[in-house]
């Protein structure tokens, strides 16, 4: 049975009325669960008159009282984290475990969101004349909007809409059309927190949703987060429009290893980053850099053993270390690219083509794929791939591993595992890529730092979450006061005597 799902905007469900559908799966079985209203052009507009009309009052609302709202939702959230979790699950495929994780990462931007009465006080400086002062507000902007990714349906939602609600925004989610259950109930929580009606809203829908928000003149802010080419042209789009954007994009995470490195550790660490989640994230690691060839021996061999002991399994199997991918378009296209890295001349060592698993014969799966002695100049190490294929580059020095993600497209995260102090530090200050870890796999800044990549990562000045998604979704205004002298000069303080 298929149900129809819905928009969400003045505090309630709304049916879709474009009469335009996408179907939405259970990637671990491969069946269509429900069916995602595609909004027109009529609807968006609608939705976002609605927030226009709510903005203003929650706007002059003290920051300190929207900072409460925030924290009884993330009460809500945590109350219901099961429920959620198995409602991303069954829309994503990621395990019950990696789905509560999307949810806690989410919810950690929540609660720094907390800060808001500090993070808004904006700066004064006395006398900067003669009787003259200056200080400077930060105002929120009206109505933004969120263009959100498939592969964390509650963190990235949760990443803009947090600091947007915080600042006394109203917030216009666009979720991916792949999993957008968790976005709906996330609204529902939000009202029942009290965050007054049309000050959150989920429009559903594709391009033409998009594009309408694009062009809608109340939407004075977008914040995207998907694959570069939209990112790219989505960015465009919004300054041509003389919108403020941040938007994110896709990535090749390198992992570098220094022959002095701890190999287990490096192997455990490769193994998680890179298939955990199917690889459908954009800080997995793709691209392993063992330097010297001792090294990348070794590191092979000891992935080798680890891949032949992964479990692939639907999000309830607890011994399960990643699910599905999230479609047949997904598989398809993984299993194309693994293709062409055999005839680019890569050496496939595992091959996580035509996997099965059992009870789940029209599922989305695609199995643990190992590639070595991959090439720069092939496609298999050019372009992100976004499942779990991770490619092993052989680098002859130190020099080398530091150029391979300096000089790619992509410059999201990266990591280098070693025991050298002088070459760690060396490595984060040269190498051209937006987050750094230090025998640490996937470094997703933490909420109060701020997350972002460079080159064609990201386009836009502001990262997100941190003291940047607060400058991102206010405008500064400032003020020069003086005053006339005024009843210290003119006026009698002596009490008049009656006559
Ligand atoms: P996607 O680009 O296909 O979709 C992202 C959003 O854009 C969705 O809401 C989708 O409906 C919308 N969209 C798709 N095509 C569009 C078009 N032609 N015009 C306007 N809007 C359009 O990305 P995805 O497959 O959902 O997510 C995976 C990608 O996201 C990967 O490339 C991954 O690296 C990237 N990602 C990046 C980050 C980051 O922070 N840099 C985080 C997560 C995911």
């Amino acid at each position: 049975m298929t149900r129809d799902l819905t928009h969400y905007s003045g505090g309630a469900h709304r049916d879709g009325t474009s009469g335009r559908f996408g179907d939405v799966y259970d990637p671990a079985t491969g069946q269509v669960t429900s069916r995602v209203p595609l909004a027109d052009v009529d609807e968006v507009a609608d939705i976002v008159g609605v927030a226009a009309a709510a903005q203003q009052g929650w706007a002059a609302t003290n920051p300190q009282r929207r900072a409460r709202v925030l924290l009884r939702f993330v009460d809500l959230v945590n109350e219901h984290v099961d429920e959620l979790a198995a409602l991303l699950s069954g829309e994503h495929g990621k395990t019950l475990a990696d789905a509560k994780g999307d949810i806690a990462r989410g919810i950690e931007v929540v609660e720094f969101c907390a800060a808001a009465p500090h993070l808004l006080k904006g700066e004064f400086s006395d006398s900067v004349g003669t009787g003259i002062d200056v200080h400077s507000l930060r105002q929120p902007l009206g109505v933004v909007a969120g263009i959100t990714p498939f592969n964390f349906p509650a963190m990235i939602p949760l990443w803009k809409a947090g600091p947007a609600l915080a600042a006394g925004n109203a917030f216009v989610l666009k979720p991916s059309e792949r999993d957008p259950s968790v976005p709906l109930r996330l609204a529902e929580l939000l009202t029942e927190a009290g965050l007054p009606d049309g000050i959150f809203s989920v429009v559903n829908g594709d391009k033409v949703a998009v594009d309408a928000l694009l062009d809608d003149p109340r939407v004075k802010a977008v914040g995207f987060v998907g694959s570069t080419p939209i990112a790219q042209s989505i960015y465009a789009h919004a300054a041509a429009n003389g919108k403020r954007a941040q938007c994110f994009g896709g990535a090749k995470n390198h992992m570098i290893i220094l022959p002095d490195a701890d190999l287990d550790m490096a192997a455990d660490a490769l193994i998680g980053a890179g298939y955990g989640s199917a690889g459908e994230r954009c800080m997995a690691i793709s691209v392993a850099v063992p330097v010297g060839e001792q090294t990348a021996d070794a590191l092979v061999a000891r992935l080798k053993e680890r891949i032949d002991g992964l479990r692939l399994g639907e999000a309830t199997d607890p011994d399960a270390d990643f699910g599905p991918v999230v479609s047949a378009a997904a598989k398809e296209r993984i299993e194309a690219a693994i293709a062409t890295g055999v005839e680019e001349g890569a050496e496939l060592v595992a091959d996580g083509r035509g996997r099965t698993v059992d009870g789940y014969p029209d599922g989305f799966w695609v199995g643990p794929t190992l590639f070595d002695r991959v090439r720069p100049e092939m496609e298999l190490y050019r372009e992100e791939i976004f499942g779990p294929v991770l490619s092993v580059i052989r680098a002859a020095d130190y020099e080398e591993a530091l150029r391979l993600p300096s000089e790619h497209q992509y410059g999201n995260g990266v990591a280098i595992f070693t025991r050298d102090g002088d070459a760690a530090r060396d490595f984060a200050s040269r190498v051209e890529v937006g987050m750094v870890g230090v025998n640490v796999p996937i470094p997703v800044p933490i909420a109060y730092y701020t997350f972002g990549g460079w080159k064609a990562s990201g386009f836009g000045d502001l990262n997100q979450h941190g003291a940047d998604a607060f400058r991102f979704y206010t405008r500064t205004k400032t003020v020069t006061t003086r005053w006339p002298s005024g009843i210290r000069s003119g006026a009698s303080f002596v009490m008049p005597e009656g006559s």
